[in-house]
């Protein structure tokens, strides 16, 4: 079996204190998230719903679920009952939703609102300018069953370090300008949800508090 206890260890050695680690099992099985939780990790992030549903009921229950990828507004319903965070909320349409859903399973839902920083046209996600809508609109303010807790990005998938850097960056100060002028006394808004296998070094040198880790500590997808 992979050596998912050691590549784990090496994973919460190098990052700075502080740092949370949600560890993405996506398409990996149950054998490789129970090696990671007997080391201690308890947030595991997923980006399907069905393989979520399978995977929750068979797993430990003190187990923190990140939802991480794209959600469809049609499978909230599916995941609003149990998830602790739905990181990439990309829509006041979503947004409501969740609120819809959450308050059906009495809870509040945590979520972070994804940024579309990065190049590539196929990402999803809020532009800045779409996230300062969606924030001066203030119908979220009324939302009782949601949480929003920070912000989430993907940076560039490319090689070229300076300017994943200035999409960490970007980010970062984006953080700040919300911050201050929609969360100022709310101590909930604290997260920069930035940094992946490939760029969690860069990600923490720009105000990361939350690195989404998948194929570091788990090895390869097999899709
Ligand atoms: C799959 C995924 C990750 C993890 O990617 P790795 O390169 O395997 O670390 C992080 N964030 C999101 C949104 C993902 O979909």
């Amino acid at each position: 079996m992979y050596d998912v206890k050691g590549h784990l260890r090496e994973v919460t050695d190098s990052l700075p204190q502080g740092v949370k680690l949600v560890a993405v099992s996506k398409f990996h099985p149950e054998e490789y998230i129970m090696a990671a939780y007997q080391e201690g990790q308890r947030i595991f992030g997923e980006s399907h719903e069905q393989e979520l549903a399978r995977k929750v009921p068979v797993l430990p229950q003190d187990i923190e679920w990140h939802f991480i990828g794209h959600l469809q507004t049609n499978k909230v319903k599916y995941i609003a009952p149990y998830i602790s965070m739905i990181e990439a909320v990309d829509s006041l349409k979503l947004l409501r939703e969740i609120e819809k859903q959450a308050a059906k399973a009495d809870r509040v839902v945590r979520v972070l609102l994804e940024l579309h920083i990065a190049e590539e046209a196929t990402k999803y996600g809020l532009t800045l300018d779409a996230c300062r809508q969606l924030l001066a609109d203030g119908e979220w303010r009324s939302m009782t069953h949601v949480q929003i807790c920070g912000l989430m990005m993907m940076a560039s998938n490319i090689d070229d370090e300076a300017q994943i850097a200035r999409e960490f960056q970007t980010a970062s100060d984006f953080f700040d300008e919300v911050k201050q002028q929609y969360f100022p006394a709310d101590d909930a808004f604290c997260e920069r949800s930035w940094g992946m296998s490939a760029d969690y070094h860069i990600a923490v040198r720009h105000a990361s508090t939350m690195v989404r880790i998948g194929t570091t500590i788990f090895g390869p997808r097999i899709y």
